[in-house]
């Protein structure tokens, strides 16, 4: 099986489970696990920020994040379509209890214009806005680039409002390997950047939350209350390292394996992708033809390929660590044979 549903299906390569099977650990609520706290300080040195917290999963790096920038009651500005928001089982509204504004960004991206107008004015009427999500690149919108320059002038306005900035970087290893822009000059951007090592950088488990000392102090007792506090962690933590260390700069070749997937499906009848969408490792593919995306995510299945339908007419396929240039050929060519029958 060909499995293009999702970055997060990768499984540890030999060399990884090797260095895994290795490591050296201790009792991480202890602070005593090496592993762990290697990978701490690299991936809070390449972000270029004081302090990180290795959690499991992105769901809870993000959410740590939204509780340490607010307090109950606040209000967070994010976009629409963003993974806090959508994809996070309400946590905001029972973890930090506070509101969240949807703005509706373009391809994923929200603009300083539309965050000025947000946010709230410091009167007894109004809910404080002590809060920006970003999210880069963008999930939904189909793995987009937030530009540099658009993200400074939300950090700069935000700055002058007295109001922070949450970075969810699940795939910011994207956006810099995609732009040539280093991880740590749009981290610098942000208050608290969390980053995943679980998905494209195909360790097996876990997130990084990033911020000053004192954030990520106080992350940490917010990690020990959602039962995150984990004790020989170092075992998947050294998967982590692993990723962090070996498997960032390789991002290009699925970008690659994205692009070549797009632009070969967008010539089949039936079938649209909107290729200036296609920035990273996610490609949005519309059905214009004869069937809704669930019945092309079963045909294709027969096909023996994976991919998951988003909207009732349009499929995500999103490339990987265990998807090779030959397995998007093999996709490419399952849907030729089923754009034949699907055309109308
Ligand atoms: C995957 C993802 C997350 C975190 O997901 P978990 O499954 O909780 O690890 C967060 N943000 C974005 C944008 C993601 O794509």
């Amino acid at each position: 099986m060909i499995d293009i549903r999702s970055d997060t299906v990768t499984k540890p390569t030999p060399a990884m489970r090797a260095f895994m099977a290795n490591a050296d650990v201790g009792d991480d609520v202890y602070r005593e696990d090496p592993m762990v706290r290697a990978l701490e300080e690299e991936t809070a040195a390449l972000l270029g920020k004081e302090a990180a917290l290795y959690v499991p999963s992105g769901t809870m790096s993000n959410q740590i994040g939204v509780w340490v920038n607010t307090r109950e009651g606040d209000e967070v500005i994010c976009e629409r379509d963003c993974h806090i928001y959508n994809y996070e089982a309400g946590a905001p509204a029972l973890l930090s209890r506070v509101l969240m504004k949807t703005l509706q960004g373009a391809r994923g991206v929200i603009s300083a214009a539309q965050v000025e107008e947000a946010v709230n004015p410091s009167n007894i009427h109004a809910a404080a806005t002590t809060l920006v999500c970003l999210e880069n690149t963008h999930n939904k919108a189909g793995g987009t680039i937030y530009p540099r320059e658009e993200m400074e002038r939300i950090s700069d306005l935000c700055k002058r409002a007295d109001t922070r900035l949450h970075l969810d970087g699940a795939r910011l290893w994207n956006a810099s390997a995609a732009t040539g822009i280093p991880e740590r000059d749009y981290a610098e951007l942000a208050d608290t950047v969390s980053v995943c090592f679980s998905k494209g950088l195909g360790a097996p488990v876990g997130s990084a939350l990033c911020g000053s000392q004192e954030v990520i102090e106080r992350a940490r007792r917010k990690r020990k209350i959602l039962g995150g506090g984990m004790r020989q962690a170092g075992i998947i933590a050294a998967g982590a390292l692993y990723a962090l260390r070996n498997h960032r700069t390789r991002l290009v070749e699925d970008h690659a394996n994205a692009r070549r997937l797009a632009e070969a499906v967008n010539e089949l009848p039936g079938i649209r992708v909107d290729l200036e969408g296609v920035h990273t490792n996610i490609v949005m593919i519309e059905i214009t033809g004869n069937a809704t995306a669930q019945q092309v995510s079963t045909m294709m299945k027969e096909e023996g390929v994976l991919i998951n339908a988003m909207r009732p007419k349009v499929l995500r396929a999103v490339t990987h660590l265990d998807v090779s240039s030959g397995d998007v050929e093999k996709a490419i060519e399952a849907f030729a044979r089923i754009s034949r029958k699907i055309r109308s």
